[in-house]
């Protein structure tokens, strides 16, 4: 089958690989009809990620076709149309039965790699490093879903492709985001970053009751399209963003703080991006964490800061004295997904949000490459690439 293969530091190929296989009673062979491009691929294909390997298929954010499944699965057939979360999760363990699905504890063969730099191990997820399972993507005809009686969401012909593949990913991503916020009328929220995930966090910020959202990013498209969802905009490049929040707030700062942007931030000063980037470059600090920095350092007292960035490693001058003595609350992972399937899928069925207002670009699979190419240099306005197999 064909599928995008990472070859290296940000090179990405079209190459034919072997088809999967039914390896455990518990999985199911999916054909992929819709996949996507997500920031959490870029920091990979950046090389920021550790363990990748020449040859890994990557794609997380994938539904399709059931073609095939083990003697354990019972609730999927052969023809049913599936969205698939990205973390794999057993459904049974301590961490599932918690709905902590990203950090089961039965689905990453590779545990022991990623104690080793994380203390536990967390989920394997989908296309996503060795040390994160080394399962094959999604960016593929085909893909191996182990677990598949406990992931995928069955969804009925009448809801297009386009309109719940994101339930895979950054739909519940942007969601736990603004839940983390814990929010309560009258509050207002910040989030850092207006891509995909940004816009997903500030229209869920508003599902769940925030009066005031406001999204900061420096380009003018994605904050024409998040300002879409009733959010007011900053553009980082154009205000001080600590002036403006306080400005805008009272004096007292955002009730919590969102950072939708992760370990490859662009800073605007010059003097803090040179040495981020000169540590990260050198491997000594594996993360650039201005916007979790900022985010610490906006938020009111007392307030939450949620991190659905990602991160892999390990981050330098941390304003821990701020967190802890102005009794600020950090909450984070990687989207526990499974939680939110079920519920999302009938916000979108009740027709309170229709996901594929983030789509800017379609694509066939072979044009993967220029598809992370456009969405990584955020040219000819790209907001997020759907690939069709
Ligand atoms: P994206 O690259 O499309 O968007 C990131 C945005 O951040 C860009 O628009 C960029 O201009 C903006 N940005 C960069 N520096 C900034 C700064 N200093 N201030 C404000 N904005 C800044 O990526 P995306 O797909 O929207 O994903 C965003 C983040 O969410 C990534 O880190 C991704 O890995 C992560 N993510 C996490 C989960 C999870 O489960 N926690 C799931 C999906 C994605
Ligand atoms: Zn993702
Ligand atoms: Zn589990």
């Amino acid at each position: 089958m064909k599928a995008n293969v990472w070859t290296g530091r940000n090179r990405l190929e079209i190459q034919d690989v072997p088809d999967p296989q039914i390896l455990n009673a518990r999985d199911a062979i999916v054909r992929v009809t819709s996949t996507a491009i997500c920031g959490s691929d870029l920091h990979l294909v950046d090389g920021y990620i550790p363990t990748v390997k020449k040859g890994d298929v990557l794609g997380h954010e994938f539904m399709g076709e059931v073609v095939e499944v083990g003697p354990g699965v019972r609730n999927l057939h052969v023809g049913d149309r599936v969205v698939v979360p990205f973390p794999i999760a057993c459904g049974a363990c301590f961490a599932c039965e918690a709905e902590l699905y990203s950090v089961c504890e039965n689905s990453n063969p590779n545990a022991g790699i990623a104690e080793k730099l994380m203390g536990h191990a967390p989920a394997g997820i989908f296309g996503y490093s060795h040390m994160l399972g080394g399962f094959p993507g999604g960016q593929a005809e085909y893909v191996r879903v182990p677990f598949a009686d406990v992931g995928p969401i069955k969804i009925e012909d009448d809801l297009p492709d386009e309109s719940v593949l994101f339930l895979s990913d950054i739909f519940p991503t942007g969601f736990m985001g603004a839940e983390m916020c814990d929010i309560k009328p009258g509050q207002t929220i910040a989030i850092w970053g207006a891509g995909p995930v940004g816009q997903f966090a500030a229209a869920s910020a508003f599902l769940l009751g925030a009066d005031r959202v406001i999204v900061i990013d420096r380009f003018p498209y994605r904050l024409r399209r998040v300002q879409r969802t009733g959010a007011e905009v900053l553009n980082y490049e154009e205000v001080n963003v600590l002036e403006a929040l306080r400005d805008m707030t009272g004096g007292r700062g955002p009730d919590a703080c969102i950072d939708a942007v992760g370990m490859e931030a662009h800073h605007p000063t010059p003097a803090m991006y040179a040495y981020d980037r000169t540590k990260q470059a050198a491997r000594m600090e594996t993360e650039r964490p201005y916007v979790l920095r900022e985010a610490i350092m906006a938020c009111r007292n007392g307030g939450v800061v949620s991190v659905i960035g990602v991160y892999g490693g390990f981050v330098d001058k941390f304003p821990m004295g701020t967190v802890m003595n102005r009794s600020l609350t950090i909450r984070t992972g990687q989207c526990h997904v499974q939680r939110y399937t079920e519920p999302l899928l009938n916000r979108i069925r009740a027709g309170e949000i229709d996901p594929s207002f983030v789509i800017s670009h379609r694509m066939p699979l072979s044009e993967a490459p220029r598809g992370f190419e456009l969405f990584k240099h955020k040219q000819d306005e790209c907001n997020k690439v759907v690939l069709t197999p």
